[in-house]
């Protein structure tokens, strides 16, 4: 048996026999003194408790019943059994209707029994007796009576808030504490005007009516507050609640971390793959569609007590509390993340189009991840940008992938130290064509030469540089590099292709082409000579500006080439829009081709597309020969990969490329004409707009 069932069953047992004694009595002496003014005052009751007036409370409303002011009237100025009933049968009946557990409306009738009786019995010690009827109350029943409505309020604070806190995992004494001040500015300053309820029912019930308009009125003016609150804590479109309630839902689950009542929480921060796509190709109606439509499904896959918040965009929170008999909070987490992505990725219909929705996770828990809210919520991020990068689904919160970790913020300041000092080295990786092996290019892969921990990898840097800004002058420092290396080369008679990598914040730059063209003119080196390249997850963050940036950068005859293609979800509709000439499909789908069917068709059907688009495709990851024959067939442009190099320093790419021996016996002698010369890169096709 829970507690809160026991505590409800010991004032059932101390108020039920209350109000059983009260009834019978009622029965057996049914004779009501002055019953019209008591029909007004129980008229008035049942008015209030029809009309409660709705309060705003930081981070939930509260609800103050008028009620109370003419229940205390009744309790001490008529039988009690009429109070009893007045008050008890209306809740009865709603608790009823409602389904509620039987055990509800009895503690209702129990706890006001109580409240009631207590309230007559400081009357009667206080005034040496009872009014007999309303119009009896007199001069000295006041002071009697403004003491009863203090215990009236103390015994039905104490005992509902007991009960409240207990059905909501709260301490008890800190609920009560919390609440008593709420309750006594509401509750308690209402059943001062008991008196005056009774004084004036004795002069005239009109008074009463003159009593209710301060009420209404109050009343009115708080549910505009309420509105007005409810405003500045809700999205508009979706109902859901916005950052600063996520904030004050997030402090109160915490709290109950942090006192016990909860065994922990889940923040997730989720937030949906391509919806920008969706808002330009459908419009804004239809994206506002199925932002309701996702809050929706969102709001039915929790259970009732978590707390959903929209954020802003495509952008959504929530806040699962971790009861103690619920297994552990990762548990939770992990089910509560497969449940949204599978209710999320339902298709749905919009405006006649099918749309698949997929969306990204990110999980941080309390306390593992963090116990304050800001904290909690940085994480969460942090969480989430790692489920984009690694375009999973879901990702929990993992220091090491956080920049803001003290160790982070310090390798970001080596990084912008290291920068300065021109710490940064290429390595370069050979493109070369499938059919003959002749050299057309290599990708610049940069390096950080570190002072103290050695040569460090561009995933262990590049992330935090995407995440402080810093990434924007080490592409510039990338760039300018690479073209003053393509420069070499061309002054040692191999003019071949140079191509960088961009990353996100790179297609929404507009100043960016001017940059590129500023750092080819300044090495007098061909744009043609230069390719940049963008993944597709790049490309979708910000579809729009990326069509613009990158038709700017094609202008000037730069090429384009998607990188990790088909590790996105960009459609073909898209890419269709895009100015690009090159795909490259990702190394993981080029690696596992030999020895996986499904992965085969893929690579397969990548490079059928790309050939349709007029593009050239590019196999990444080309570790054998085994895969080279088999890519040649299907029609695959161009290699790279460990068995042609791995990247290489600078110093040794002229070697290299004086040395280099297409393998046998995958392809015959390289007896390319425009092997190694200006003229293959000049043929490289360029495809045309679509
Ligand atoms: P990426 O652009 O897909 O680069 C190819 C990566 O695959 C390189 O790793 C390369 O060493 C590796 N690779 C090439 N051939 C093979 C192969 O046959 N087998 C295997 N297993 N791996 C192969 P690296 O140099 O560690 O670069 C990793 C990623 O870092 C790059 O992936 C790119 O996304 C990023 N990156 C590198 N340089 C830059 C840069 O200058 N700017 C930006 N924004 N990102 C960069
Ligand atoms: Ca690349
Ligand atoms: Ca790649």
């Amino acid at each position: 048996m829970t507690k809160l069932v026991l505590f409800m069953l010991l004032v059932c047992a101390a108020g039920l026999p209350l109000a059983a004694q009260s009834l019978v009595r009622l029965v057996t002496h049914p004779e009501l003194p002055h019953p019209a003014s008591i029909a007004v005052l129980v008229a008035a009751m049942l008015l209030g408790e029809l009309l409660p007036i709705h309060i705003s409370r930081p981070g939930r409303t509260g609800e103050v019943t008028v009620s109370s002011t003419f229940a205390l009237a009744l309790a001490v100025c008529a039988p009690l059994g009429i109070a009893v009933l007045a008050q008890g049968l209306p809740l009865v009946v709603d608790d009823l209707r409602r389904g509620k557990d039987p055990l509800r409306p009895l503690f209702n009738i129990a706890q006001y029994s109580l409240t009631f009786a207590a309230s007559r019995t400081v009357v009667l010690l206080v005034a040496g007796d009872l009014p007999a009827s309303p119009v009896d109350f007199a001069q000295r029943h006041l002071v009697a009576i403004f003491l009863a409505g203090a215990v009236f309020f103390l015994v039905n604070h104490g005992v509902v808030g007991t009960a409240i806190a207990l059905a909501t995992r709260q301490l008890v004494r800190r609920h009560l504490v919390e609440d008593i001040q709420f309750q006594l500015l509401t509750s308690g300053l209402l059943l001062c005007l008991a008196p005056l309820a009774l004084v004036g029912v004795a002069f005239s019930p009109v008074l009463i009516v003159v009593l209710l308009l301060p009420i209404a009125a109050v009343r009115r003016s708080a549910a505009t507050a309420v509105a007005r609150e409810r405003d500045a804590l809700h999205d508009s479109l979706t109902g859901l609640g916005n950052r600063a309630l996520l904030q004050t839902r997030l402090a109160q689950a915490l709290r109950e971390v942090d006192e016990g009542s909860a065994a922990g929480t889940v923040l997730i921060m989720l937030d949906l793959d391509h919806f920008k796509e969706i808002n330009d190709t459908l419009g804004h109606p239809v994206g506002d569609q199925l932002l309701l439509d996702v809050a929706r499904r969102m709001q039915e896959s929790v259970r009732q007590d978590a707390f959903v918040a929209r954020l802003g965009g495509d952008e959504f929170a929530i806040v699962a509390s971790v009861a103690h008999d619920q297994p552990d909070a990762r548990l939770v987490g992990l089910r509560l993340a497969e449940r949204l992505s599978q209710v999320l990725s339902e298709p749905t219909t919009l405006a006649g189009v099918r749309v698949d929705v997929r969306a990204s996770i990110g999980i941080a828990l309390s306390p593992d991840h963090g116990t304050d809210v800001d904290e909690l919520l940085a994480r969460a991020d942090v969480a989430l940008y790692a489920a984009k990068e690694d375009r999973g689904t879901w990702s929990f919160y993992d220091p090491a992938r956080d920049c803001h970790t003290p160790e982070r913020l310090a390798l970001l300041a080596e990084l912008r130290d290291g920068l300065d000092r021109d710490e940064l080295v290429l390595h370069y990786q050979p493109k070369c064509r499938a059919r003959t092996g002749s050299v057309i290019g290599m990708e610049a892969l940069v390096r950080w030469q570190h002072p103290v921990r050695g040569l460090l990898m561009p995933d262990e840097f590049i992330p935090i540089a995407e995440q402080s800004g810093l990434i924007a002058p080490l592409t510039m420092a990338v760039l300018t590099g690479a073209t003053a290396q393509a420069r070499r080369w061309m002054d040692a008679g191999h003019p071949i292709n140079v191509a960088v990598n961009l990353s996100v914040r790179h297609l929404t730059d507009l100043s960016l082409p001017a940059q590129v063209e500023q750092v080819l003119r300044a090495y007098q080196v061909p744009a043609e000579l230069l390719t940049l390249e963008v993944t597709e997850s790049t490309i979708m963050n910000d579809p729009t500006r990326a069509v613009t940036v990158l038709a700017m950068l094609r202008s000037l005859g730069v090429r384009i080439a998607v990188d990790d293609y088909g590790t996105g979800y960009s459609s073909l509709a898209y890419l269709k829009r895009l100015a690009i000439d090159e795909l490259k499909i990702d190394k993981n789908f080029v690696m596992a081709m030999l020895t996986d069917e499904d992965t085969a068709v893929i690579v397969r059907s990548t490079i059928e597309l790309g050939h349709n688009l007029g593009l050239e495709v590019v196999a990444e990851g080309v570790e054998d020969t085994a895969t080279w024959q088999a890519l040649l067939p299907l029609g695959c442009d161009i290699m790279q990969g460990f068995l042609i190099s791995r990247p290489m320093p600078a110093e040794q790419t002229l070697p290299w490329l004086r040395s280099w021996q297409p393998p046998s016996p995958v392809l015959a002698p390289d007896n390319d004409p425009d092997a190694n010369t200006n003229a293959d890169t000049a043929r490289i096709p360029r495809s045309e707009p679509c």
